[in-house]
């Protein structure tokens, strides 16, 4: 790992050799998230958006020279990134914008955006020849982890609370994973998680504590960029003298932990060092009201360190956090982008659902929704121009939780084997489900 100059303390500026720590700077307990540092001289000279755009992998290791990893460590075989961006042209009218693209994460392979930090979790930990792995998760972190180390054969625990969706706590199943079902709250697992993994040596892959899961999800952002790129390039031959990539103005994604929108700030910033991109996109956190622990602190003032622990509660469980895990990059990432947080109710939320469904033909689970519940109230509130190019992230697949997708919409028609029966559910009035 040549290319990896340190890990940085974010709390003390304390840096470390790769092989120094494990996750985090020793001085703070297990608060003091580290950040890792590049040699971006080095990088610029293995990978360019030309040599990109001759590069036929469409997955995150397209980029590897980016990662955090060695150069010559086997790779998990599931397709994870180079997720679609679908321009939303019905949408971006409906709400008078110009320029509105969906990325949609529920193309994953388990479903959701945490299949970009799982793949990179899977690597790290089979470099340190870690026997298991262990996360903690509102759900999709684990369906992620746990997919991805089906396809090694990798052991595995997880840690979800007792309430998560059924479909996530059946996907962990299915895949064969080691599954503990917490009596608690996301943060209670997380802890429990923790313990154990110190008890029993196993490799741990919790956000806001393992350094390298901000770096598997930035490649959503090298992606948007280079798909904003080559989507507007469509039909140029010569490739050969591309110097850079577009960047969008504004980012929308919902936020829980914090480590997503980290992950999508580290992306960029990368690219800002590269000189690959000319200007920082804004990027906009949308929190679940009853949830919005990161919202109150940036409209507050007040630092991470000064958080303290709100008692979460959302029907969109992906973002549901009492005291964010990675509440040092969450808070960066809308400060030093010039971005904002915003929240929005779970009836905005559950409305998103079939808004987003019929106007882009993307269907997101609660949290996913939540980033274009969040781009309405950004519209409605005068906080985007309409000339701006935005881009929406959806992270995970409705078909996560359809329990809360059908309070969303009306009861669909039942008829007798009758065509008379379907005239009068068609023109009767009766037709809920428009
Ligand atoms: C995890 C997750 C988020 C938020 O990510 P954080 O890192 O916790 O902020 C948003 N949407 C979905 C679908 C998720 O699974
Ligand atoms: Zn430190």
């Amino acid at each position: 790992m040549d290319h990896v100059k340190s890990l940085k303390c974010l709390i003390c500026g304390a840096e470390y050799r790769p092989d120094e720590i494990e996750y985090v700077c020793p001085k703070h307990g297990d608060d003091g998230i580290v950040d890792v540092q590049y040699d971006y001289e080095l990088i610029g000279r293995r990978i360019s958006p030309a040599t990109l755009a001759e590069n036929r992998d469409t997955t995150i290791w397209r980029y590897r020279p980016l990662l955090p990893i060695e150069p010559d460590s086997p790779l998990p075989p599931l397709t994870v990134g180079w997720t679609p961006l679908y321009r939303a042209d019905r949408l971006a009218a409906g709400l008078g914008l110009k320029h509105v693209w969906v990325k949609d994460e529920g193309r994953q392979p388990s479903a959701s955006f945490k299949d970009r930090a799982s793949a990179l979790a899977v690597v790290k930990a089979q470099e340190r020849g870690a026997e298991v792995i262990t996360t903690s998760s509102t759900g999709n972190a684990g369906a992620a982890l746990s997919a991805l180390c089906a396809s090694v054969g990798q052991k595995n625990v997880i840690f979800v609370p007792e309430s998560a969706p059924p479909a996530k706590i059946t996907q962990l199943l299915v895949y064969g994973s080691t599954v503990i079902l917490v009596r608690g709250a996301y943060d209670d697992a997380f802890e429990l998680c923790a313990e154990a993994a110190k008890a029993f040596g196993w490799y741990n892959r919790n956000t806001g504590y393992n350094p390298y899961m901000s770096e598997g999800k930035k490649t959503a952002s090298y992606e948007i960029c280079e798909q904003l790129t080559v989507a507007d390039l469509r039909g140029l031959r010569n490739l050969e003298g591309l110097k850079g990539w577009d960047a969008p103005d504004r980012i929308f994604v919902s936020v829980g932990d914090g480590c997503v929108i980290g992950g999508i700030h580290k992306g960029l910033k990368d690219l800002m060092a590269l000189g690959w991109i000319k200007a920082m996109p804004k990027i906009m956190g949308v929190q679940a009201a009853g949830s919005a622990a990161l919202y109150d602190a940036w409209r507050t003032g007040i630092s991470a360190m000064q958080m303290t622990p709100i008692d979460a509660h959302t029907i969109a469980d992906s973002i549901s956090a009492g005291l964010p895990a990675d509440r040092i990059k969450g808070l960066a990432a809308v400060r030093e982008t010039d971005g904002a947080y915003i929240k929005v109710t779970d009836d905005e939320i559950l409305a998103a659902i079939p808004a987003l469904a019929r106007g882009s033909g993307v269907f997101a689970e609660p949290a996913g929704a939540a980033a274009y519940a969040g781009l309405v109230k950004a519209v409605e509130q005068s906080l985007v121009h309409p000339d701006e190019r935005i881009v929406v992230l959806s992270t995970g697949n409705g078909l996560k939780d359809i329990a809360s997708a059908r309070k969303s919409v009306g009861e669909p028609v039942v008829v007798d084997k009758d065509l008379a029966a379907v005239k009068r559910a068609l023109g009767g009035g009766r037709q809920e489900n428009k």
